[in-house]
C-alpha cells in the first residue's frame, strides 16, 4: 500500500511543475520549475536557483556546480552521487532559472519577488516530508533559515534538531570563498558533520 502522504506529494509536484506565476508577473520570460526527490527522503537540500544547465535538464545540480556538489557528498560518506540523490529531496529558493547577468559572467541573483512567489512550494514540501537533515547550500538559503550571519560563522557547524541544519557554501565556480584555506577547513568540518548525519539516517 502506498504510504500516506505520497499522493499528496505527487499532486504537489505536478502543480509545482506547471507553475508559471513569475512569468505572469513579468519576472522571468519562461518557467522551468526544477526540483527532484522522493517520498521518504531523510535529507532535504535547499539551494539558490537553477542555472542554464538545469534549465535544459530540469535536474537540480546537473551542471558544473553539481559535479562539485557530488564530489563533496562522496567526501561526506555517501556511497555515490546516485545514493545521495536517492535519499535527498533537492529544491531551491527560486525553482526557475533567473537568467544571466547583463555582462554574461554569471547568473542573476534570484529576485526577492520570485523567492516570495516560490516560498510556498518549499514550505509545503518541508511540512510533508519532515526531513531529518536540511542541507543549506549557499548564503541565500542559509540566511533564509538561520537569519543574517557570515558563512564563516555557519559552515562547519550544525543548527537545530528537527531537522538538523547543515550549512554549506555554494559549489559554484563563481564563489571565491573557498579560495581561502581556512574556509576550506570550514567546508571539511561541514562535510564531516554531514557524514555523521548520514550514518545516523542511513546506518
Ligand atoms: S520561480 Fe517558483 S513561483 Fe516562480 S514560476 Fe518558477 S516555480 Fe513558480
Amino acid at each position: 500500500m502506498a504510504p500516506p502522504g505520497l499522493a499528496a506529494l505527487r499532486k504537489h509536484q505536478a502543480a509545482c511543475s506547471a507553475c508559471h506565476v513569475c512569468v505572469d508577473a513579468g519576472i522571468i520570460p519562461e518557467a522551468n520549475p526544477t526540483f527532484s526527490g522522493q517520498w521518504g527522503a531523510p535529507f532535504f537540500l535547499v539551494g539558490q536557483a537553477p542555472g542554464p544547465a538545469e534549465r535544459e535538464s530540469r535536474r537540480p545540480f546537473s551542471g558544473r556546480a553539481g559535479k562539485e556538489l557530488d564530489r563533496w557528498m562522496l567526501r561526506a560518506g555517501f556511497a555515490s552521487a546516485e545514493e545521495f540523490r536517492r535519499v535527498t529531496y533537492i529544491a531551491a529558493l527560486m525553482r526557475c532559472f533567473p537568467g544571466r547577468n547583463r555582462a554574461g559572467t554569471g547568473d542573476l541573483r534570484p529576485p526577492p519577488a520570485a523567492v516570495a512567489n516560490c516560498a510556498h512550494w518549499l514550505d509545503a514540501e518541508l511540512e510533508m516530508l519532515a526531513p531529518r537533515v536540511l542541507i543549506l547550500v549557499g548564503q541565500m538559503a542559509i540566511v533564509r533559515f538561520l537569519g543574517p550571519g557570515t558563512l564563516e560563522e555557519r559552515v562547519g557547524r550544525t543548527f537545530g534538531k528537527e531537522p538538523v541544519m547543515v550549512p554549506l557554501p555554494h559549489p559554484s565556480g563563481q564563489s571565491r570563498w573557498l579560495n581561502d584555506s581556512a574556509n576550506r577547513e570550514h567546508l571539511g568540518r561541514a562535510l564531516a558533520q554531514l557524514s555523521r548525519q548520514r550514518a545516523k539516517a542511513l546506518g
